[in-house]
């Protein structure tokens, strides 16, 4: 179902290249971050590939969204975060880095969880 050609997460999708996987469903994939910017940090992606949020369609988004809190609340049973950010960069300039559609679920842990977005003061 991943079809792009040297996408990462297509490769996911396929089973090319490991991941750790949280969810599954016939039409979208979580499974951990690499990089782990708080304990717990999961990316949820849909199987299709579509780039951003400017090539998503609407059923894709259905999709995502439909799955997004039982993702949290998995997150949330396992890891007990005090909260949760979800992320999503569209584009370069946004800091978009992979170019299939994801979506973050960073949970957080207060203060010192050491992840700090650039609308956050202090
Ligand atoms: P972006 O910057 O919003 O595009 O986020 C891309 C995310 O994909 C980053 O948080 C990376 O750590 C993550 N990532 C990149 N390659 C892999 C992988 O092979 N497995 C899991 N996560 C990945």
């Amino acid at each position: 179902m991943g079809h792009e050609n040297d996408c990462i997460f297509c490769k996911i999708v396929n089973g090319d290249i490991p991941a750790s996987i949280v969810y599954e469903d016939d039409y979208v994939l979580a499974f951990t971050d690499i990089g782990q910017v708080t304990k717990g940090h999961t990316l949820l992606i849909p199987k299709k590939h579509q780039e951003n949020i400017f090539e998503l369609e609407e059923d894709t988004a259905a999709q995502l969204f439909r799955v997004a809190p039982t993702i949290a609340n998995a997150i949330k049973k396992a890891f007990d975060p005090a909260g949760l950010n979800m992320v999503n960069n569209n584009g370069k300039a946004a800091m978009q880095s992979v170019f299939h559609y994801h979506l973050h679920f960073i949970p957080r842990y207060g203060k010192d969880d050491g992840f700090q977005p650039h609308w956050e003061d202090n």
